[in-house]
């Protein structure tokens, strides 16, 4: 049990939540889906998270490197990987001798790939990558089908697929149809949708707030986490990670006593002040640090005052029965993580990629 001795900061991830949100997210698409589970997934851990929903119906898993694609191998699962990004060419012998599947953003790289693929003596799956808008990478559309021809011609690789990704699904209405347009439209330029096995184009918000006629598989990222990126969408998600501390210390701090570095905060009565074991060494955002951020303790928010420092903050809890030991949400059910990621001016994805490795998680 690693809570036997209580680590300060503990993450609480909730499998049969991160299970109903993958059904969630394909019933949403209509269509198969690739989960995306980069950046350990993102923040859940890779090879739990791999492990849990490797018996569920998913096409691939998506990650951004050959590192992230062995920790998954390794761990037995047998479900596709696809690297979502471009490879370095030291990687490239890994990912033919190992079957994964690759995005082409450029004909050197196919190539390289195409000559692994015949000194190993097998095929290559690939995907072409299309740039509709996002300008990461990916070919532009210019001269695509003569692109398509020349992959074509290598023998030991095969086009099986064609994605692109959106920048823009969930705040921009109209890019983002512009860049599904350019998708259809390449399609039509290469032979149509049948030519490629599989297309695909959404990210959650994408999937959530948009027809796909073209595509036939989805990427859900964020989705899978419990969060939804379009604000008032309907779908029902569920919570999967909580970020937990304990108060370590409780006092009454007298009128006119500074809290925190800087001072930021100077209490204007006497203030019952409770100290909690978590901070931004182990990813909770310091920009929260006077933008109104709470903690959920015995069933109540309590706001955060004075700066977040590196193992500790400080929690207004006047006129309560706090006490030393209390469990405390950073994070969870009752606060969502979204809230946090607004306070600190920054986005869900990056909280939760950020809770670095000293928070112990828990699952369960
Ligand atoms: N597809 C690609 C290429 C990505 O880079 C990402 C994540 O950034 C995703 C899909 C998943 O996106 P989201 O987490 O918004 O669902």
């Amino acid at each position: 049990n690693p809570l036997a001795s209580p680590p300060r900061a503990w993450a609480e991830i909730d499998v049969s939540a991160l299970r109903h949100n993958l059904r969630a997210a394909r019933d949403a698409a209509g269509c198969q889906v690739m989960a995306v589970v980069k950046a350990g997934a993102y923040g859940h851990g890779l090879e739990q998270v791999a492990t849990a929903l490797a018996a569920e119906d998913i096409a691939f898993f998506g990650v951004a490197n050959v590192g992230e694609a062995r920790r998954i191998a390794d761990a037995g699962v047998s479900t596709r990987i696809y690297l979502l990004g471009a490879t370095w060419s030291e990687e490239r012998a890994e990912i033919v001798a190992r079957d994964w599947t690759p995005c082409i953003s450029s004909l050197d790289e196919a190539r390289h790939f195409d000559d692994l693929a015949r000194a190993h003596g097998s095929r290559l799956k690939v995907h072409l990558s299309v740039d509709t808008g996002m300008g990461r990478g990916g070919f532009v559309a210019e001269g695509l089908p003569e692109i398509l021809q020349q992959l074509e011609g290598m023998p030991n690789l095969e086009i099986e697929g064609i994605g692109s990704h959106l920048s823009s699904a969930d705040e921009d209405e109209e890019f983002t149809r512009k860049q599904m347009a350019k998708y259809a439209a390449i399609l039509a330029s290469l032979g149509g949708p049948e030519r490629f096995v599989w297309r695909h184009l959404s990210n959650s918000a994408g999937l959530l707030g948009y027809e796909r006629e073209s595509c036939n598989l989805a990427r859900p990222g964020l989705m899978l986490y419990g969060i939804c990126p379009l604000p008032g969408h309907s779908i029902a998600l569920k919570n999967v990670m909580s970020l937990k501390s304990r108060v370590t210390l409780v006092r009454t701090l007298p009128a006119g006593h500074g809290v925190s570095y800087g001072k930021t905060f100077v209490t204007t009565k006497p203030t019952r002040v409770a100290t909690v074991g978590i901070g931004y060494g182990d990813g909770y955002p310091r920009h929260v640090s006077g933008h109104g951020a709470e903690a959920f303790i015995r069933g109540k928010r309590y706001p955060l005052i004075g700066r977040v420092t590196m193992d500790q903050i400080m929690v207004d809890v006047t006129d309560s029965e706090v006490a030393e030991g209390d469990e405390v949400e950073m994070f969870g059910p009752n606060i969502r993580v979204d809230e946090v990621a607004a306070k600190a001016d920054t986005i869900a994805w990056e909280i939760l990629t950020g809770i670095t490795p000293r928070v112990v998680r828990v699952y369960a």
